[in-house]
């Protein structure tokens, strides 16, 4: 078994990151719901859950008119 890495020119990580749109439950508040969008690599499939902005991968407003 193998794993493949994603790298770059630089040696630094380089995934090619896809935004997943994800919602849990909060179970502090009665019909809450918290954002744990992610990141996936659609190469690798490694998942990023600390980026703080994810969204800035989603597609572009507007895609839905
Ligand atoms: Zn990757």
């Amino acid at each position: 078994m193998s794993s493949w890495e994603c790298k770059g020119d630089d040696g630094e990580p380089d995934h090619d990151w896809k935004y997943v749109s994800d919602w849990g439950g909060d179970p502090g508040v009665i019909g809450g719901t918290f954002d744990c969008s992610y990141l996936e690599c659609r190469v690798c499939g490694e998942e990023k859950h600390d980026h703080p902005n994810p969204s800035e991968y989603a597609y572009q407003a507007g895609d839905y008119d």
